[in-house]
């Protein structure tokens, strides 16, 4: 027991919480979240909400999984720890990344393990670079991603990202360039959606031809983009990025830490947009955020060479192989697995989801719904009209977004806000029935905000 206006003055006083404005917080006080139960979560003054962002895209398998909290239990009983460095190993590290190996796609037989998506990516930067090396082309170091791209908190996944407000503090390195995101709305003006796929996808032949095809050593990705806002791509985009890759011989790199293991109702996003990386990372589903767990799955391009050929590889981190997480991954993936989670997206509630979503479009306040899988996105305008590119945005300094997302709050469901984009990525266990209940709310607090 707690009370809950102390736990916010301790909170005010000593946590410094990620992506938070300090002063607003202390000002409205934390909210404290206590407890969860398949897709719902209730606060500290026992408020019932609908996780519509499943955590931070993570929950996959819902809240309250009393089958994963019992292997983490068990692993700790038996080993809670044990390093993988230097000749050993561990069982569930082993049986992950033989789990791994078989649900991924087919080039992928080997996986490297850290603790969350950052750590992932930082390790892909210094895996690209060490196997450019290794094939005697010291010089190819260059990655490049993409503006609005997300890749985490790290100096290395902050600058592969391409958040301005990241960039700004402190977040570059040398080594890394970025181009445009594919976002036809933002972009897309007088093109159908194909053509500005390919138009989208042109960019990086031209970044490469600028930096010179020498230099380049990867582009890195998210198939769909998460924090960007769930920027969908045109159809056209991900085959012509692969085509120019492997026209310079560049190494791709899917981010699919929020789209592995089931979002977009396939076990990686990459199945879906028909791209054939050479690295994956993953974090966040694996474990249904459980437990910290993250990792790059290494093609099978690279693995002959990195380790055929390496020797060393200096990296590595204390946690790489954690026996507990891999426990809790190991059976957050049998739910999945289990439960045909993946299908019933792909071809049941996702489906669902995209056309139920699709009604929100009659609502005043509401622009071009779209949907993926498990994830979608909507745009807040002032003024709407047929074509994306016509509609009127509210002016940035009004705070729509933040002022919906605090009415999608009173109305029991939790959707971010993107600038004036409200998004959602449920836990892939929400059903029919919970769409219905979810949709309903988001209309509701779209005419609370209308209202307003
Ligand atoms: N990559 C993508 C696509 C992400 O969405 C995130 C987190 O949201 C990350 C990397 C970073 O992962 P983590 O927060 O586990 O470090």
């Amino acid at each position: 027991d707690f009370d809950t206006s102390a736990v916010r003055e301790l909170d005010s006083a000593h946590f410094i919480h990620p992506f938070t404005d300090h002063a607003a917080l202390a000002v409205k006080g934390a909210r404290v979240m206590v407890r969860g139960e398949g897709i719902y979560l209730w606060d500290s003054d026992d408020n019932k909400i609908l996780d519509g962002m499943s955590g931070l895209w993570c929950v996959n398998v819902g809240y309250g999984r009393t089958s994963i909290s019992q292997a983490v239990y068990r692993q700790m009983e038996t080993l809670p720890f044990y390093n993988s460095f230097f000749n050993t190993t561990n069982v569930p590290a082993v049986q992950l990344a033989t789990l791994l190996a078989s649900i991924a796609p087919p080039q992928f037989k080997h996986v490297f393990f850290t603790s969350s998506g950052s750590e992932a990516n930082d390790t892909n930067v210094r895996m690209v670079r060490r196997y450019w090396d290794l094939m005697g082309y010291k010089d190819r170091h260059t990655i490049i991603g993409r503006y609005n791209g997300y890749h985490g908190s790290t100096v290395a996944g902050a600058a592969l990202g391409g958040m301005a407000g990241m960039h700004a503090q402190g977040g570059m390195i040398p080594g890394v360039a970025h181009i445009g995101q594919p976002n036809y709305a933002e972009s897309g003006r007088g093109m159908t959606e194909a053509e500005f796929g390919i138009v989208a996808a042109g960019w990086l032949e031209e970044k490469i031809l600028d930096l010179g095809p020498e230099k380049v050593a990867a582009f890195i990705g998210e198939p769909v983009q998460g924090a960007g806002g769930v920027i969908i791509p045109p159809a056209t985009y991900w085959p012509e990025i692969q085509r120019i890759c492997d026209k310079y011989d560049i190494l791709l790199i899917a981010d699919e830490v929020i789209t592995g293991f089931g979002r977009l109702g396939t076990m990686f996003g990459s199945e879906l947009m028909q791209i054939k990386p050479d690295l994956i990372t993953f974090a966040k589903g694996v474990t249904s955020g459980y437990v910290p767990l993250g990792g790059v799955l290494v093609g099978s391009r690279m693995a002959s060479v990195l380790i055929e050929k390496g020797g060393d590889f200096n990296h590595g981190f204390t946690y790489s192989g954690h026996p507990v997480a891999c426990a809790a991954a190991l059976e957050n993936l049998r739910i999945i697995q289990d439960e045909q989670l993946v299908t019933a997206v792909a071809v049941d509630t996702g489906p669902y989801l995209r056309q139920k979503f699709a009604t929100l479009a009659d609502h005043p306040l509401v622009s071009h719904p779209d949907a993926c899988g498990f994830v979608a996105g909507l745009n807040l305008v002032r003024k709407k009209a047929e074509v994306v590119h016509d509609c009127e945005p509210f002016d940035s300094a009004d705070g729509v977004g933040m002022i919906c997302r605090g009415h999608m709050f009173s109305n029991g469901i939790i959707m971010r806000a993107v600038g004036d984009r409200m998004i959602i990525a449920p836990p892939l266990v929400m059903t029919q029935a919970q769409i219905d209940e979810m949709v309903g709310r988001i209309r509701d607090a779209l005419d609370a905000t209308l209202a307003d």
